[in-house]
């Protein structure tokens, strides 16, 4: 919390936990249709100023209350979500919801059809309130590139949230939800859970269903969690994840049982501490709540080892060349035709198309396609495009070196905490190297987990990001769970 707060107001709140919310609602003594209510009635009073709802699904939430609510009242077993309000951010498709990704060129757009997360979480009982705000197309470190507007951060109003998940960890910050979904592409899940003091999910790529997903980069593109705590966190990475026959790129690994598996002690692990992410940049009162973080893990028994990641230097200019050259391919859909926007000053398909875009695209996304499509052109194309594939395995290699020593990694998620809203909107460079701690995990394909380790003088959050190897999301929750523990 700000040691002067700039506001009257007081956005934090922290959720009860899935296990308390779970006891009352099962014993009857909340009603889902009540606890689902009592969140409109928050979200009313409060998201006019944060801005992390884009819009609400009132009924479809309240049809699935009085679901539970008829479970418990026969005394028949409940899922493990249920009656759990949550948020989904608006890249994940739900039928009949608008579904925008935070672009005017899908404002009107409601899907047909609801993507996979939405189906296991509803399967689970969870009740879902509405669609979360977040940069455009997810492309974004700070939930400015909205078409519908920044998104505050709880901890402090005149700051970002992070991004471009903004909204998804905004809400949990402020207990507009319980948990949300977001996607996570460069560190779109990681970096605002950091901002907002919450703990967010990265699963290894191909953990969790992407069947309706909005797509930004495909072989980045990950859903993953954010929860107020790293056990809620972990339970709800074991409801969504696992094989789903509507997406080839989605693993049959089993899946673990990651609550229990977070329960297990973190004495005995050996975590890896690479020099390479507290060098220059790194905000000094971050490297310390790092440092006590990693002290506090010794505390509980772990041992720790440097380990040696020497190419991460050239993970943001990977990253950017590879997702913007994915990106001009996954956003050549949307051209006015069947679905989304579509200019009215048009004589010809071609003028149709170029106005449909011109007028639906925010500024970001044109300088990401307009970057990736050059990138991928005839002459550029071994220059940077294969460079960056070329750098994006040497990095992949180095992780599964280090992996051979260490059962995880920790690094700071973000190298600053959350900026005040307009400091680097003018400034993409400034803005990419935000992300300078979480691309590599992205490129690398690896899992992690970011948790709240403290903070600066000022109050505003400071996130660890523990990564572990592919498929070894368990890990990285019992170690999260014992800086977490550990209260730093
Ligand atoms: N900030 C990064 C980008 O803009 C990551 C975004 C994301 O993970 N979706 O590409």
């Amino acid at each position: 919390m700000p040691s002067e707060p700039k506001s009257t107001e007081n956005y934090v709140e922290k959720p009860k936990t899935l296990a308390a919310l779970r006891e009352e609602i099962s014993s009857g003594r909340v009603k889902a249709a009540d606890l689902a209510a009592s969140y409109y009635a928050r979200i009313e009073q409060k998201n006019p100023r944060l801005n992390a709802y884009l819009s609400l699904t009132r009924e479809r939430a309240l049809a699935q209350a009085e679901r539970m609510d008829d479970l418990a009242a026969k005394g028949d077993p409940l899922p493990p979500l249920a009656g759990i309000p949550m948020g989904i951010k608006d890249v994940l498709v739900m039928r009949g919801a608008p579904s925008t990704a935070g672009s005017r060129i899908l404002e009107n757009y409601e899907p047909p059809y609801d993507c996979t997360t939405v189906t296991r979480l509803e399967a689970a009982g969870a009740v879902l309130l509405g669609k979360l705000n977040c940069d455009e197309f997810a492309m974004g470190s700070s939930n400015e590139n909205s078409a519908f507007g920044p998104v505050r951060n709880p901890v402090d109003p005149d700051r970002v949230p992070g991004g471009s998940s903004g909204g998804s960890a905004a809400a949990v910050a402020a207990n507009l939800a319980v948990a949300t979904l977001g996607s996570d592409t460069g560190g779109s899940i990681r970096q605002p859970a950091s901002f907002c003091g919450v703990v967010g999910v990265l699963p290894t790529w191909g953990r969790v269903s992407r069947y309706g997903l909005i797509a930004y980069a495909s072989s980045l593109d990950r859903i993953g969690p954010f929860a107020a705590n790293v056990r809620d966190a972990a339970t709800l990475l074991g409801v969504i994840a696992g094989h789903d026959p509507k997406d080839a790129t989605c693993s049959a690994a089993p899946v673990e049982n990651y609550a229990a598996e977070s329960d297990k002690p973190a004495a005995g692990l050996r975590i890896g501490v690479p020099a390479e992410y507290f060098g220059e940049g790194l905000d000094t009162e971050v490297r310390d709540a790092i440092e006590k973080g990693i002290a506090a893990l010794e505390g509980a028994g772990c041992t720790i080892k440097p380990v040696s990641l020497p190419h991460t230097k050239y993970a943001v200019p990977a990253y950017y060349l590879v997702a913007t050259a994915e990106a001009s391919a996954n956003l050549a859909r949307f051209d006015g035709v069947r679905y989304g926007y579509r200019s009215p000053r048009s004589a010809t398909l071609s003028d149709m198309y170029a106005h449909s875009r011109d007028e639906g695209f925010g500024a970001e996304v044109k300088r990401r396609i307009l970057l990736g499509t050059y990138a991928l052109s005839a002459g550029y194309y071994d220059a940077y495009y294969l460079k960056a594939q070329q750098v994006r395995r040497i990095l992949a290699e180095e992780f599964l070196r280090a992996f051979a020593e260490v059962d995880a990694i920790v690094t700071p998620t973000s190298p600053f905490p959350a900026f005040k809203i307009g400091e680097k909107a003018g400034d993409p460079l400034a803005m990419y190297l935000a992300d300078i701690y979480t691309v590599t995990a992205s490129l690398a394909g690896i899992c992690g987990v970011t948790v709240p380790c403290g903070a600066t003088k000022a109050g505003l959050p400071v996130g660890m990001q523990v990564l572990a190897r592919h498929m070894g999301e368990s890990t990285a929750f019992r170690v999260a769970r014992a800086v977490e523990a550990s209260a730093v």
